[in-house]
């Protein structure tokens, strides 16, 4: 077993002292955004599965819709997403048409309130304008929308006016994630997203005076280059801009999977070490910020509703990371969207001549997914409490899945070293991370994962 005391001083005046596992922060593990993972998705659930799942909601179900938009105005080095350069007009047009359609076809084979819509991507506001109030138009007409839902949008900064902010909001958008990841220019080359700090918050600024209160900001550590001081200089940054929400994302560098990321030079990747350091040093400075933690990820002030949601013990984690939202369907409108219905988790194709041929003659666009078994839906719950509580009592499990035994052999043998290290405890039924297994609750929650073998090149790295 390894175990270094990780120390970090950062101006001179900082010291973070915590438990640093080198073998296990070098290990892939899956996001666990659902479960099973998108690598048991098999082309034996598609269109026909989704469209089963989709029409058996019930009347007083709650919908929450995602709509995805594969376009930016350029494109981001580190960037994961299913999306590309927005090109010519014809090619977003000929997309929204597919996107009406498929809303339409969706909105007739489901009952049900939508109480969440939120649109990501790619960069929603790489559309023009006017074709971003057609889609909300479209929904607000086919679907019965509650009138209190939350409408949220991730937005490029880059692409952003005044008169879009204006827009975004008339068409009922009252939260917004900006992407910034950093405010260090030189790294900003590095990943080819030069946006300087005052433009971001100019436009921070714009969104509230045009009526979208709640501004979130996505930050990201392990980038090429980066240090604890570029950490910390973003962050009393991040300050100034005062965001209801900041997520804090490693950058996972996978360029084999994601021929982009080649573009970056692979020798100036903070190492295992330092990405720990780095995710210490963010975590302790939103902190004394005052902002709440949410899972291993997140930060929200305490009267962010997700902050609420936390506090009370109704913390969600889905496709879109940790979330308030407890809707009981998640459907996924636009290309490589995915959908949780029922039993169902099913995706769109990702490429967008087929998502845009398969919708327009009037079908669903699901290509993949899987169907969960009684010991998913158990197995899944564990996982999903583990990530948003910190801990979970497999005897509620038992009761609510009817399902016994998840404290396997298989699980036992996985926790047995993490205890060890005291990452977590076990007593009776209850599992609980400790302070310093925090930042290893994915490969904790791993332990009742029976699809996904860890250290797949798939998976990001465990810290
Ligand atoms: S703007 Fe966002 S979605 Fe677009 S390439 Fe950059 S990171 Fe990816």
């Amino acid at each position: 077993m390894t175990i270094v005391k990780a120390q970090a001083n950062v101006a001179g005046h900082r010291t973070l002292m915590t438990a640093y596992h080198a073998d296990l922060a070098a290990l892939s593990v899956p996001r666990y955004t659902s479960y099973p993972t998108a690598v048991s998705f098999s082309g034996k659930v598609g269109a026909s599965e989704q469209r089963q799942a989709l029409g058996a909601l019930a009347d007083d179900a709650k919908l929450s819709l995602y709509l995805h938009v594969p376009f930016c105005e350029t494109i981001c080095w580190y960037c994961g997403c299913n999306t590309g350069a927005v090109g010519r007009a014809s090619r977003v047009t000929r997309y929204v048409e597919a996107l009406l359609s498929e809303i339409e076809t969706v909105a007739q084979l489901v009952r049900g309130c939508v109480t969440h819509v939120h649109f990501g991507g790619g960069s929603p506001n790489a559309l023009p304008a006017a074709e971003f109030s057609r889609i909300c138009a479209a929904l607000q007409r086919s679907f019965r929308v509650d009138p209190a839902a939350e409408w949220a949008a991730e937005l490029d900064p880059r692409s952003l006016d005044a008169d879009y902010a204006r827009t975004l909001a008339g068409c009922g958008i009252t939260r917004a994630s900006l992407g910034a990841q950093t405010f260090s220019l030189r790294i900003q080359q590095q990943i080819n997203r030069v946006q300087p700090f005052r433009e971001v918050a100019l436009r921070a600024a714009e969104l509230r005076a045009a009526g979208v209160a709640a501004i979130n900001l996505d930050l990201m550590y392990g980038l090429p280059g980066q240090t604890l001081d570029d950490i910390a200089c973003t962050l009393a940054r991040t300050r100034l801009l005062a965001p209801s929400r900041v997520a804090m994302f490693g950058y996972a560098h996978m360029p084999r999977m994601l021929p982009r990321q080649r573009m970056i030079d692979d020798t100036l990747l903070p190492n295992a070490h330092a990405r720990f350091t780095q995710s210490l040093l963010a975590h302790e400075m939103l902190e004394e910020q005052g902002f709440a933690t949410i899972g291993f990820d997140h930060y929200a002030r305490p009267d962010d509703p997700l902050a609420e949601a936390a506090a009370a013990g109704r913390l969600r984690r889905n496709f879109q990371g940790f979330t308030d939202d407890d809707a009981d369907a998640l459907i996924g409108l636009g290309a490589s969207a995915i959908s949780q219905v029922g039993n169902v988790i099913v995706q769109n194709g990702k490429h967008l001549g087929r998502y845009v041929e398969m919708v327009n003659s009037g079908g669903l666009a699901g290509v993949k997914g899987v169907t969960l078994q009684p010991t998913d839906r158990a197995r899944g719950w564990v996982i999903e409490r583990l990530l948003c509580d910190g801990q979970v009592d497999l005897d509620i499990a038992h009761r609510t899945f009817g399902i016994r035994g998840l404290l396997d052999r298989r699980a036992h043998d996985r926790l047995e070293d993490l205890v060890l290290r005291g990452l977590v405890t076990i007593s009776g039924a209850t599992l609980a991370l400790t302070p310093e297994g925090k930042p290893y609750a994915r490969l904790v929650a791993s332990a009742f994962d029976e699809h996904s073998a860890l250290n797949v090149q798939r998976f990001s790295r465990a810290v």
